[in-house]
């Protein structure tokens, strides 16, 4: 019979983020787990039957002298019987150190005859996952869910940048500014989730429409954006304007027979250099209520 306390036991080690080795009286090492593996990046069976300091681990202090020839907190667990706790740095099999926050407890047998130690460490690095964290969050903080498009805080983003280099380097650019036309009657025909599918369709029919190095933003609701580098003509803004409009509206997907379709109004401005974000939105925003007055599905320069 499986004895439970040693099941349970084995299944610990092997499944905690910590990493956990056991050395004999002689710091040979004949336990290592896989928490173990994770933060040096030596498997098991590189690693035992190995003396800590052959090559493995070989901890120093902060100031770069090896604890194998000075204070060893293994030697010093196994000599006091006591445990011990101290923050070292290991090496990783890549060659780069690692701080660790160690403790080492010494092992003893039931007749209190000293066998060894075992040595638990953690990955003690402040920047533990932040890399990734941050990857995430960046995600998170600049894609529009539904879309994923940037949303308006990366187009502001985007749009300011664009702002100095236009000062700065005279790179000019234009911005076009896609409303949706009567979109809340499609919400209310068909329903929220139809209404969702024209966003996403629309936005993928925009993305396609453009350059690589343009780009198409959501700026809310069923407002999109897109900021075309390079422009400086009204011709050219005028063609990416038409280019946008006319594959709007001839995108469409069927649904229960019906063809769902819809065409919007865009205002398009070429950026000034003494523009700021309002003030250049705010004249896109100008033309598009235009095209909205004038009967909608249509462009303004
Ligand atoms: P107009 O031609 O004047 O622009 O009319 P409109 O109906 O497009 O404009 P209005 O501003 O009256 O309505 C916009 C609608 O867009 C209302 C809102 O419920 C809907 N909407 C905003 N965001 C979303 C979304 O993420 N999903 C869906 N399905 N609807 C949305
Ligand atoms: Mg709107
Ligand atoms: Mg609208």
């Amino acid at each position: 019979m499986i004895n439970k306390g040693d099941h349970f036991k084995s299944l610990l080690l092997k499944n905690i983020y910590d990493g956990v080795f056991f050395v004999d009286m002689n710091c040979k090492i004949w336990y290592w787990n896989k928490g173990a593996e994770k933060i040096t990046g030596y498997k098991a069976d590189e690693i035992i039957g190995k003396r800590c300091r052959d090559e493995v681990l070989v901890h120093i202090d902060d100031r770069g002298r090896e604890v194998c020839n000075g204070y060893c907190p293994l030697k010093q667990a196994i000599e006091t019987r006591a445990s011990v706790s101290c923050r070292l740095y290991g090496k990783h099999k890549e060659g780069h150190r690692i701080p660790l926050l160690v403790k080492v407890v010494p092992v003893e047998d039931e007749n209190n005859e000293i066998l060894g130690a075992v040595e638990i460490f953690s990955d003690n690095s402040e920047q533990k996952g932040i890399v990734e964290k941050m990857e995430e969050l960046k995600k998170i903080a600049f894609i529009d869910h539904l879309t994923l498009l940037p949303n308006r805080r990366m187009v502001e983003f985007r749009l300011q940048e664009a702002l100095s280099a236009l000062r700065r380097h005279l790179i000019s650019f234009g911005v076009c500014y896609l409303d949706i036309d009567n979109f809340k009657k499609v919400n209310d025909k068909y329903g929220h989730a139809i209404g969702d599918r024209v966003l996403k369709m629309v936005a993928n029919t925009m993305t396609h429409a453009v350059r690589g190095y343009d780009m198409v933003g959501r700026w809310g609701g069923e407002e999109f954006l897109v900021l075309a580098p390079f422009v400086s003509e009204k011709d050219q803004l005028e063609a990416v304007g038409n280019r946008l409009w006319s594959l709007v509206r001839e995108s469409g997907f069927d649904y229960e027979g019906n063809i769902i379709n819809v065409t919007s109004s865009i205002g398009a401005v070429i950026a000034r250099k003494e523009d700021t974000i309002d003030s250049l939105l705010k004249r896109a925003d100008e033309l598009m209520y235009m095209c909205k007055s004038h009967g909608r599905d249509r462009v303004y320069i």
